[in-house]
């Protein structure tokens, strides 16, 4: 029998409420938050500045530095505070997915810092915190070839959804169980950043990304009026 979802959303239906809000940390160069379903992150963007130390400069373009970290409040029981596997792996993977689209030849010796925090966990962090990195660059004016919306597809036994919540991400077991699969794209449709850690066949990852791209036009659009509402607030911060 087909995967009927719990919360009663539609295959292909994101999480609700969706909230992007651009120019929430005054002491930051950009700043934005994104929220979907019980998810939210929040991303602070300091920089471009010069590099230190000095041997980890590159001459040929500027270093972006994504730091994800989980906040101990942000699930049930008490995450250990501090940095883990699992945070450095999201940080790099991160960096990838926000790299391609943004132009970081202009600042050769130079780094740009983007501190993502999830303050409330409930599957998906790794996406909403590139949507809110993503908009927190752009506010901060740093040059970008494109915006970048991410968002996981999952395989629930053999049944393909959209967006899993912590119960489908993590709970389920039924028939093959459940696999997450986030994607990251560019507005032009260039996917930065892919991860799968189960198993679906060619064929159905095709409709993954397909599901992927429709829904992060959706995210895309939010993104964009967020950053129009910043600038009708009256200006950068
Ligand atoms: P993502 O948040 O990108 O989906 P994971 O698949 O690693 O990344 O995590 C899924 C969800 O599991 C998280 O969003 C969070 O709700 C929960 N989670 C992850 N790590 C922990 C942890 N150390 N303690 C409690 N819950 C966690």
């Amino acid at each position: 029998m087909a995967y009927k979802r719990t919360d009663g959303r539609k295959n292909d239906e994101l999480r609700k409420p969706i909230l992007a809000k651009v120019g929430i940390i005054p002491n930051a160069d950009g700043s934005a938050m994104f929220q979907i379903g019980k998810t939210i992150a929040v991303a602070a963007v300091y920089g471009p500045k010069k590099m230190h130390p000095q041997h980890s400069q590159n001459p040929e373009k500027g270093t972006l530095r994504c730091t994800y970290n989980m906040n101990s409040f942000s699930v049930e029981d008490r995450i250990r505070p501090g940095p883990s596997r699992r945070s450095t792996e999201i940080s790099k993977i991160t960096e990838w997915a926000l790299e391609p689209a943004v132009m970081l030849e202009k600042y050769p010796n130079q780094v740009v810092d983007v501190y993502i925090n999830i303050i409330q966990a409930d599957a998906g962090t790794r996406c909403a915190g590139i949507n809110a990195a993503a908009m927190a660059l752009a506010h901060a004016g740093i040059p970008m070839k494109d915006m970048v919306s991410s968002v996981a597809v999952g395989k629930m036994d053999k049944t393909l959804v959209l967006d899993l919540d912590k119960f489908e991400d993590s709970e389920f077991e039924d028939g093959e169980g459940s696999t997450d699969i986030p994607v990251s794209i560019t507005h032009s449709g260039q996917i930065t950043h892919i991860q799968l850690d189960g198993k679906i066949d060619s064929e159905q990852l095709k409709e993954v990304v397909e599901m992927a791209k429709k829904s992060c036009h959706e995210i895309y659009e939010i993104q964009k009026q967020a950053l129009k509402d910043s600038i009708n607030l009256g200006g950068k911060k």
